[in-house]
């Protein structure tokens, strides 16, 4: 033995000077590995040739170190073996090293095996080396059943080309790689996984090997699918609604037209006879009216006022029933027009009032010009009715540009409208007064608002009561 060698391990350098003392050497052997070692010279004499074997011996410090006796065993031509050479490594690092090498694949493997992911490694060519426990678990394959491309068996035959076409693909471009697929399982049943591959290369980029996951998505597409069929029920209700909604449209604008038309109808009808009643009064009264003591001439006067009022009625009830069916295509118009022609309509009321008109620039609408010369008439015929006793009307007829709009408005310093009625005055028939203070139908503002509403604008007053009130309407601007 070699005495440097003797000192390292703190062996005796005697040991083995005057030939190998097999319980010398065996005593220093730790008490586990000697059955083995001696075996292992049995062995190594008996078959000669090169031998190599570890086993631990103590050093002086009491303490045990691995050792590698590397040697060979040469036999005289009559069999009896020869001395046999030989060296002793110390192999305590390599040991060392070897079992933190172990314990860190055995934490990794169980670290692989716990994900819940399915995992997989295969050589460069993409055929599988190993697969993680889950994977086992699941597909119940053993885990060299699904070693190299065996695995692909538990693809449903109806995805495998296309699956295993684009992972080919990526192996054999080297890049990563990504799909989404159903694997069966042992039960029969499959279940959706993303699945995702990367190759990993050592220093000089060569592929060494590959990395892949299979995680299980099949919750995620089941409630994206409930997603979707819960979308397109929605999209069927709201298109059921749609269509419930635009039939009962049709349906009001059918009552509608034939309200309209019965209103035209039984109004244009009633002229006739209103005429006569009112002409034959006339008549009454011209040739019989000294007849007729004082109430008989009341009498007569009723009638003549009642005829008056049911005139004036249907006159507008028959305005009001035709705007949809005289209604002319809009073209540009300038809204002085339709207002000089109110005011020639209304020319002896504005003498008898007294009242002052005055308009400022109005601008160039797209509309009807007779049925904007209505809404003036109305407005401004109002505007002279309900004044307050000793004020004079006066009238403020402006326009203002607004976007692709103008807004009109028609101001008065008339008796006002209480908060209250500023929405209900539109409304057909709705009056703030009787009759004997305000003569009206009640037509007037409602056929305002029909006739600006179908040129696409909106119609509101603001008022404070005692002082005046303001209608403004908004109408397209001419382009
Ligand atoms: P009518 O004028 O025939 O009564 P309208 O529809 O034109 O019918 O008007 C409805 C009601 O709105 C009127 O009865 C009146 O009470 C109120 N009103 C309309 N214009 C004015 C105004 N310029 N000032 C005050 N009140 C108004």
């Amino acid at each position: 033995m070699d005495e440097a060698f003797a000192a390292t391990f703190g062996l005796d350098p005697a040991l083995g000077r005057e030939g190998l003392n097999l319980e010398q050497v065996i005593a220093t052997v730790h008490p586990e590995d000697r059955e083995g070692l001696l075996r292992a010279i049995d062995g190594a004499i008996a078959r000669g040739g090169a031998y190599a074997h570890e086993y631990r011996v103590r050093r002086r410090d009491g303490r045990y170190y691995w050792i590698e006796a590397n040697g060979r065993v040469d036999h005289a031509p009559d069999g009896t073996p020869l001395a046999f050479p030989g060296v002793l490594l110390d192999v305590e690092a390599r040991r060392a090293a070897l079992s933190a090498l172990r314990d860190r694949e055995e934490r990794l493997r169980e670290l692989a095996d716990n994900i819940t992911q399915f995992a997989w490694t295969a050589d460069p060519s993409g055929a599988v080396q190993w697969h993680n426990r889950r994977w086992s678990d699941y597909t119940g394959l053993t885990p060299e059943e699904g070693l190299g491309w065996s695995w692909t068996g538990v693809l449903p035959p109806g995805q495998a080309p296309r699956v295993l076409a684009k992972l080919r693909r990526a192996f054999e471009q080297g890049e990563a790689w990504e799909d989404t697929f159903a694997l069966r399982g042992r039960n029969g049943e499959d279940r959706w996984f993303l699945s995702r591959a990367v190759p990993i290369r050592d220093g000089q980029g060569q592929i060494v090997r590959w990395f892949g996951t299979h995680t299980d998505v099949t919750e995620q597409r089941e409630a994206e699918a409930q997603l979707r069929d819960l979308n397109a029920s929605l999209e069927r209700r709201v298109a059921a609604r749609t269509a419930e909604l635009e039939r009962a449209n049709a349906e009001l604008q059918r009552s509608n037209t034939e309200l309209e038309r019965f209103a035209y109808i039984t109004s244009h009808d009633l002229q006739e006879p209103i005429r006569t009643v009112a002409s034959f009064t006339e008549l009454l009264g011209r040739r019989y009216g000294e007849h007729l003591d004082d109430r008989g001439q009341r009498y007569l006067d009723l009638i003549v006022g009642g005829t008056a009022r049911m005139k004036a009625l249907v006159d507008d009830l028959l305005t009001y029933s035709r705007l949809s069916g005289d209604a002319r295509p809009l073209q540009p118009v300038n809204l002085q027009a339709p207002l000089t022609e109110a005011l020639a309509r209304l020319s002896s009321r504005l003498e008898e009032t007294g009242a002052r008109v005055t308009a400022g620039e109005l601008g160039t609408v797209l509309g009807d010009g007779p049925q904007l010369a209505q809404v003036f008439q109305n407005l401004l015929s109002n505007a002279m009715k309900f004044t307050r006793p000793g004020v004079p009307p006066e009238v403020r007829v402006s326009a203002e540009r607004v976007g692709g709009e103008w807004h009109v408005r028609v101001a008065d310093n008339g008796i006002g409208i209480e908060k209250p009625y500023l929405e209900r005055i539109f409304v057909l028939f709705q009056r703030l007064h009787t009759r004997d203070r305000y003569e009206g139908t009640g037509l007037g503002l409602g056929i305002c608002q029909k006739i600006v509403e179908r040129h696409g604008g909106r119609i509101w007053v603001e008022s404070t009561p005692g002082v005046g009130s303001t209608f403004h309407f908004t109408l397209p601007a001419a382009p």
